[in-house]
């Protein structure tokens, strides 16, 4: 019956020793409490123990619960870590501080437009399809070049590449092949790992971990 002060420090513990083990300064990795699902007094008691870093994966629900978060904690920062469709990209410019899920074209452009209506850039990551899976979004490996190009040539700030491993299979060597992707084109943010696997994901250099129920949920 562990309380969320118990439960952050834990994280924030294990995420200094997967540092340790892997020669890295802590202050390289922000801890995201994924707070979708979560009601406005679950992230609260979040918010009082110092936590800033938030993410939420659909812009309604986002819209729902934070305006009135924001306005009790004006330095929260909100991450948007789902699937955006094209034509809630203003809301989301207004919303979010950074986007994680930026993985097509026509949604580069549709940010873009939005941004220069709104006069604000939020900070995106590339999402990849590192599973290489039908299903899921990210731009393909082989694309990625060519995207990378697009959206340094635009206005938006490249935070780095994000992605979600194949479920119920190892993570490690996709997050070993997102860090090597990273490199190979000179992006420094890497957004992955998550309950299961955020400390593996950061001895495999992680600089952003998106945890929910192993911040929010008893074990
Ligand atoms: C829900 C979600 C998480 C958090 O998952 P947990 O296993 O609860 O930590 C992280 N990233 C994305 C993209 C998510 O949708």
């Amino acid at each position: 019956m562990a309380d969320p002060a118990i439960r952050l420090a834990l994280i924030r513990d294990e995420i200094a020793r997967a540092c340790r083990a892997a020669r890295r300064d802590p202050a390289e990795v922000t801890l995201i409490a994924v707070s979708k699902t979560r009601s406005a007094a679950e992230i609260e008691s979040l918010l009082d123990l110092g936590q800033r870093d938030f993410g939420e994966s659909r812009v309604q629900e986002a819209a729902d619960k934070w305006p009135r978060l924001r306005q009790r904690y004006p330095d929260a920062r909100l991450h948007l870590i789902g699937r955006l469709q094209s034509n809630k990209a203003a809301e989301a410019v207004a919303l979010f501080d950074v986007i994680h899920s930026l993985d097509r074209a026509s949604l580069l452009d549709a940010l873009v437009a939005a941004g220069a209506k709104a006069a604000r850039f939020p900070a995106c990551f590339v999402q990849v399809n590192i599973g290489e899976e039908d299903q899921k979004g990210g731009v393909a490996i082989d694309e990625l070049p060519a995207f990378l190009d697009r959206v340094r040539a635009s206005p938006l700030p490249l935070a780095g590449l994000m992605a979600i491993p194949p479920a119920g299979v190892e993570a490690s060597p996709y997050f070993a092949l997102l860090a090597e992707l990273a490199r190979r084109h000179d992006v420094t943010g890497l957004s992955m790992g998550m309950s299961s696997d955020y400390a593996s994901a950061v001895m495999l250099g992680a600089t952003v971990v998106r945890v929910g129920s192993a911040l929010f949920d008893d074990a």
